[in-house]
């Protein structure tokens, strides 16, 4: 009863990932809710520092400079984790035939969303063949990896912060709390309700509006939405440069804003969201109401919005 009457809710925030990352949790003890709550943080640093394209002696700057020379001979090996994030990462690929290509930045990481620039013609023609996820010979049997090709480099950025806030989740689950809340920019996921309420999780008004467009509730879930407004600039045509690449074209995509999908887990919405960005309204629909424990809210740059068949679409 005594801890109980102390019981709170504990916020924490911290830029990570490139993102303001925000914690919530309830707790009977306030001071071991904060702890843990850094906790929290910390391993979502930890998957930053490991995940990061930007650190030099992150595990992924190093795969991408090692694993272009290895072969099926002398692969390179790789840690546990990193099997399980190339895994799913190939698996999205699969699944969308390519939509969802983590070698995209083999041509994408040319693009300097700061400075406004883009890929030169010499490097879209020289680059664009190494987009291929198939490219990346990951054996999960032993972890290690090895790319076909001499140009890959292999980003996560489009699921590697779903991938936290679920670390963050199974932290806190671990640690016995029951509601909670963890988001990286537009990755969230919560744990139970906001006691006795569902937590409201907003979308924003894509690009240049103000505010949040949609709000939805939600309870033990995970959302993800990607946007064209994250990263972007816009070039000489005038035409919106953006963070988001087809893989089959090496430019960013120009049919939809905003894209949110919910589900069980970050993982998997993240890559979804990226992925549904790619593949647009019609195709990404089809994906999404395939796939049972998903749902999809999409807005297009003309301002249409479509919901999958598990939401309410309001008439
Ligand atoms: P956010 O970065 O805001 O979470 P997303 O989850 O949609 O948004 O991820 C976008 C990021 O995904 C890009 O910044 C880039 O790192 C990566 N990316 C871009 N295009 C693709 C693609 N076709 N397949 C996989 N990842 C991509
Ligand atoms: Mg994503
Ligand atoms: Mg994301």
């Amino acid at each position: 009863l005594h801890g109980q009457a102390l019981a709170e809710w504990v916020h924490q925030q911290a830029d990570i990932m490139g993102t303001r990352v925000n914690v919530t949790l309830w707790h009977d003890d306030p001071s071991k809710g904060e702890t843990l709550a850094g906790e929290v943080l910390e391993e979502m640093r930890r998957i930053d520092s490991l995940y990061s394209p930007y650190k030099p002696a992150s595990d992924l700057s190093v795969m991408n400079t090692e694993a272009p020379s290895r072969g099926a001979a002398d692969p390179l090996p790789i840690s546990e984790e990193m099997t399980r994030l190339l895994d799913k990462a190939l698996f999205y690929g699969q699944l969308t035939q390519g939509a969802f290509d983590i070698t995209y930045a083999s041509l994408g990481r040319y693009y300097d969303y700061r400075e406004g620039k883009q890929p030169t013609d010499d490097q879209q023609q020289a680059l664009i063949e190494a987009i291929d996820y198939r490219h990346v010979k990951l054996n999960t049997a032993n972890n290690s990896v090895y790319y076909q090709h001499p140009a890959v480099y292999v980003d996560l950025g489009g699921i590697a912060k779903g991938y936290a806030v679920d670390r963050a989740i199974e932290r806190l689950k671990n640690a016995s709390v029951v509601h909670a809340s963890v988001s990286a920019g537009g990755d969230s996921r919560v744990l139970g309700d906001k006691r006795g309420r569902p937590w409201m999780v907003g979308i924003k008004q894509p690009r240049g509006g103000e505010g949040v467009a949609i709000t939805i509730p939600l309870a033990d879930a995970a959302i993800s939405t990607s946007g064209d407004y994250e990263r972007y600039f816009i070039d000489d045509n005038g035409q919106w440069v953006h963070h988001i690449i087809n893989p089959r074209t090496g430019k960013s995509t120009d049919e939809l804003a905003s894209v949110s999908i919910i589900g069980p887990e970050g993982f998997d919405t993240d890559a979804l969201s990226t992925s549904v960005f790619v593949l647009g309204a019609e195709q990404g629909l089809a994906l999404i109401n395939r796939l049972p424990g998903f749902d999809a809210i999409i807005i297009s740059r003309s301002g249409k919005v479509d919901y999958s068949e598990g939401l309410a679409a309001p008439e």
